[in-house]
């Protein structure tokens, strides 16, 4: 028998910068079995910066300049953790998140970039807008795009900072804005731009060419320059912000944009990490902390006490393959090999009109050729995080410690202790009374008790499924809801479940951090629905799986059946369609992350709220969306109800994304079965080219509901349904009675 590599080292990666990017690419590539690679980080791409001031001028689109985080993570397979570190336990070692319970780690490394260092008062607004975080930049300068296309006026707008940041920034909106001025009809003068520098210069530290250089380019596109001055205070109300600086100048502006020095977030030094005087954190030429040797960083946030470097992206890529031989030597007892940045860079500086200008100590210049050099190197930098390489070698050097044996003679069982210390981690049931649970978790014994009221039905289900994340506690949470989703179509209330558990091989703490990950996730969904965890049953497997058997109560008069639709009605679905595909298209590298990232949401979104609304609209026949796709449940439907249905095709709601990756032929491995059941629809010859045809045979998990109701409770219940935040809920199909159309279901 095969003894399955378990895993033995768990490592965490925070923040997908550009360091992280190029780690997950080389591990990707090369991986160390027994490891198991986690990235923390805030959205599923991140900004490429040499491409920044590019994609403010208009010149790239916005998929050209962002690495795809999420196709990286599973070329590297890692799990992805989408949240926000807000903390570090150093003792446990543990990463403390925003909106998740806390990650273990053996080995942890940090690439979270840096934010400008603002004067007081100068807090993020409408109008006050930090160069970095880079996403909410650019997040922000969409919304200063779009005012300006649309409203005709006098715009004033204040750059302060003339590093390269700052300069290559002011041209770049300079461009964009002057070209939407023109192509509105807007005067030129509508336009008003200053850049204030501290410095006597601008670019300090560049040959004095290259200042004057720009600072003439600056004059001729009418960018004001005002070196030599301080901003003193701030004054801002949201829609303008007021700027007053050294030298007695003021500036009442719609817009400042803030490309000042450097700044560290200050959790950092708050959880004991030995930081520089600005909270950098202070690193050896290995890249590891000068404090905590569990630690490591690079990027903007690491600060090379050896050999100080400016925060400057070339340095963030330059450190991410040295950052991957480390974090590989460190998790391998290796020694660390030393970093030795260089002292001077070269600066290939955008200029906005396609021409560029390079600096490099004593060598300078400037030609369109430069431009459309940095261009092909910039754009060959981020092709490498699109096409991926195959794996080169498995480095076959064991992490750690000897892999342990496997049998199932003892069932694959997980020890009782992990289970104890889980169970002992998750939150219990805030606001419950369990009178009706007379054994559960509280005094665990063989099986479950729970009282059923004598005027109540008990509603059971049951699923279970491989994950389709690689976030257990987000898998957790859409397997609940999934789950649940069948107490809710049937009217019930959801009471209890017990859970199923197959946990990936490993040591004992690392099967404890998945299991502690996964049932936060499920038993956060279950307590929002009222219902608690009473027990459960767990084994290892190659892979995690999981799956929940849930208990509901109903009044047995008023549960909603398959077989309840009559003439007449109308049927809502709640969700839109398309997991199904979107997850297939994952798996082959054929996404973008907001198309998995709005179907992911779609699937954490409880389908509880909605099944009430339902009832209270006089539904008679509900059923929810799931594996046999919107058509294999709405014919369970139309058969148990012995009527027809016709489906307006137009109005099937479609994830983002959905319908372009059927039309690429893309599909999940249940839709040729699920397509069987097209057959049943009457006229399907004439519809199969429609671009919704294939969503019908879609496989969903945790999709939404599909209900039958009274044509006149249509539309209060579509209203009601999208207050309650159903956005995409939608009126798909009306039933009929069987003579009228003699087949099952006709599309029109
Ligand atoms: C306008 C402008 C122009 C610039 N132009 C250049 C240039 O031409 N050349 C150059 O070399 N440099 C340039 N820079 C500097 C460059 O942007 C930075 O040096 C570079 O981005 C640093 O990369 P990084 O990997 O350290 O961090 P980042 O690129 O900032 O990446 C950090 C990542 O971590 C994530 N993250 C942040 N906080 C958390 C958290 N708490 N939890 C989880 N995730 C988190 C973020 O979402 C992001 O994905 C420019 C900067 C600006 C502002």
């Amino acid at each position: 028998m095969q003894t399955p590599q378990p895993i033995v080292k768990d490592m965490v990666l925070i923040g997908g910068g550009h360091s992280h990017a190029i780690v997950l690419r080389m591990w990707g590539m090369n991986p160390l079995p027994g490891v198991r690679l986690t990235l923390i980080t805030e959205a599923s791409d991140t900004p490429y910066t040499g491409m920044l001031p590019g994609y403010v001028a208009g010149f790239y689109r916005r998929e050209e300049c962002y690495i795809d985080l999420r196709s990286l993570a599973q070329f590297a397979h890692a799990q992805l953790y989408l949240d926000r570190a807000i903390g570090l336990d150093l003792e446990q070692n543990q990463v403390l998140c925003a909106n998740r319970p806390p990650v273990g780690f053996d080995l942890v490394s940090i690439d979270i970039g840096s934010t400008p260092a603002l004067p007081a008062l100068a807090v993020p607004s409408a109008s006050s807008i930090p160069a970095k975080p880079i996403r909410e930049l650019l997040e922000r300068w969409e919304q200063v795009v779009e005012r300006i296309t649309q409203h005709s006026q006098l715009y004033r707008l204040a750059i302060v900072g003339g590093g390269v940041g700052g300069v290559e920034l002011s041209l770049a909106i300079q461009h964009h804005l002057q070209h939407i001025l023109q192509s509105t009809g807007q005067p030129r003068s509508n336009l008003e731009m200053h850049l204030v520098q501290r410095d006597r210069v601008l670019l300090p530290g560049h040959h004095a060419w290259v200042q004057r250089r720009f600072q003439q380019i600056l004059a001729e596109r009418g960018v004001q320059v005002h070196v030599g001055t301080e901003v003193e205070q701030v004054k801002s109300d949201g829609d303008r912000s007021e700027i007053r600086c050294q030298s007695g100048l003021v500036l009442d502006c719609d817009y400042v944009f803030w490309v000042t020095q450097a700044a560290a977030t200050d959790w950092l030094g708050k959880a004991g990490l030995a930081v520089d005087d600005r909270g950098f954190i202070q690193v050896h030429q290995t890249l590891q902390s000068v404090s905590h040797p569990q630690v490591f960083a690079a990027g903007d946030i690491a600060a090379m006490v050896e050999q100080p470097r400016p925060k400057a992206g070339v340095f963030a890529v330059r450190q991410g393959k040295p950052l991957y031989q480390n974090l590989q030597n460190a998790l391998l007892g290796k020694p660390l090999q030393p970093y030795r940045p260089q002292k001077r860079y070269l600066n290939l500086i955008g200029t906005s009109d396609e021409s560029a200008i390079v600096s490099r100590g004593f060598l300078f210049g400037e030609s369109r050729w430069l431009w459309r050099w940095k261009d092909r190197i910039d754009r060959q930098f981020m092709a490498r995080f699109r096409d991926f390489p195959p794996m080169t070698s498995m480095n076959v050097t064991d992490a750690t410690a000897p892999a342990p044996m496997y049998c199932a003679g003892c069932g694959s069982k997980v020890s009782s202790s992990v289970l104890e210390r889980v169970l002992a981690r998750i939150p219990t049931q805030p606001n419950r009374t369990s009178a009706l649970i007379l054994i559960g978790l509280n005094a665990p014994d063989d099986a479950a008790v729970v009282q059923i009221p004598s005027d109540r039905v008990l509603v059971q289900t049951v699923d279970y499924f491989r994950t389709l994340t690689n976030d257990p506690f987000v898998f957790g949470q859409i397997s609940a809801n999934h789950a649940l989703s069948d107490i809710f179509a049937m009217g019930a209330t959801p009471h209890s479940a017990l859970a199923i558990v197959t946990l990936p091989y490993a040591l004992p703490a690392k099967t404890e951090e998945t299991l502690y990950q996964l049932l936060s996730g499920a038993v956060k969904v279950l307590h929002q629905a009222g219902a608690d965890l009473i027990g459960g049953h767990t084994t290892e497997g190659t892979e995690l799986a999981f799956g929940l058997s849930c208990n509901g109560l109903a009044v047995a008069d008023r549960l909603l059946r398959k077989s309840g639709m009559q003439p007449g009605q109308v049927l809502i679905l709640t969700k839109a369609l398309g997991t199904g595909t979107l997850f297939a298209a994952q798996m082959q590298h054929q996404t973008n992350p907001h198309w998995i990232d709005g179907a992911i949401g779609s699937m954490l979104q409880s389908n509880q709220a909605a099944a009430t609304c339902f009832l209270n609209h006089g539904a008679t026949a509900c059923t929810d969306i799931t594996g046999f796709g919107l058509i294999g449940h709405l014919l369970e439907m139309v058969n148990a109800s012995q009527v027809s249905v016709e489906i307006d095709l137009t109005t099937i709601p479609a994830l983002d994304g959905a319908l372009e990756t059927l039309q690429r032929g893309i599909f999940s491995s249940l839709h040729p079965a699920n397509h069987q059941a097209a057959r049943h629809i009457q006229n399907s010859a004439q519809f199969s080219h429609h671009p919704r045809y294939s969503l019908l045979c879609d496989p969903q998990t945790s999709g939404g509901l599909l209900a039958a109701l009274p044509l006149e409770q249509a539309n209060d219940c579509l209203a009601a349904l999208k207050a309650l935040g159903y956005d995409r809920s939608q009126p798909i199909a009306r039933v009929v009675s069987r003579e009228v159309d003699g087949g099952a279901i006709v599309l029109v």
